[in-house]
């Protein structure tokens, strides 16, 4: 079978960040300039379940029992979406792998595929910013618009820039919650980022800098990476 991963110049991504670090903001960032796939795992499963394949199936009766999917299934899903036609070119991963067995197995994913990952970006913001971040969120009820007290504030207070709608604060936008869901995501992604340094494919980026200059570092990391 010929290879259809042997394009010059394809970039095979992770990109890590904890919740608020911009990771969003900066996957789409990457997907322009490099016209690859951003591939969550949230995205992946809707599309197994919505297009009633045997993997979706099995996902769906588990994720309908209330239990969490079982690692067998999920990187079978992971699997019959890296093959497809779109992903040749290179694909940013979000959200997968959670585990180290999932990271193996990414690796042997790959291996089938021809391919390997080019590099793994973790855009690091310090938790004590992440919760400075959170706290001062406001978000539009009318249009969803979203603000920050301090960084962003609305120019009319309370209300929306853009419809004049009111503001409000998530309830899960607060100092203890964000503690929380900060502390669990740094024990789970602890040995991901040892296992990919070890693998010396793994750069982390400055992510309390300004929006523009996250990207540029961003692309100055992939820009020098050797094929
Ligand atoms: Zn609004």
């Amino acid at each position: 079978m010929p290879n259809q991963f042997l394009i010059p110049n394809s970039k095979f991504l992770i990109l890590m960040g904890a919740p608020g670090a911009g990771k969003g903001t900066q996957a789409a960032k990457i997907v322009e300039k490099y016209n690859i796939p951003q591939i969550s795992t949230g995205d992946m499963f809707r599309a197994a379940i919505k297009d009633g394949t045997e993997l979706g199936k099995r996902a769906k009766s588990f994720m309908d029992a209330g239990q969490l999917v079982p690692d067998e299934v999920t990187i079978g899903i992971v699997r019959e979406r890296l093959a497809k036609s779109d992903c040749a070119n290179g694909f940013i991963l979000d959200g997968f792998p959670r585990t180290l067995e999932q990271a193996d197995a990414l690796t042997k994913i790959l291996d089938e595929l021809g391919t390997k990952l080019t590099r793994v970006l973790n855009i690091h913001v310090p938790a004590e910013n992440l919760i400075e971040r959170a706290i001062g969120r406001r978000i539009c009820k009318n249009c969803g618009a979203t603000y920050h007290v301090k960084f962003n504030p609305s120019t009319k207070g309370t209300n929306c820039d853009k419809c004049g709608g009111e503001l409000f604060q998530r309830a899960d936008d607060n100092a203890d919650t964000m503690k929380n869901r900060l502390s669990v995501y740094e024990k789970s992604t602890r040995p991901l980022i040892d296992y990919y340094k070890a693998a010396g494919i793994y750069s982390e980026i400055d992510g309390t800098q300004p929006i523009d200059k996250v990207t540029e570092a961003l692309f100055n990391v992939l820009s020098s990476v050797k094929e």
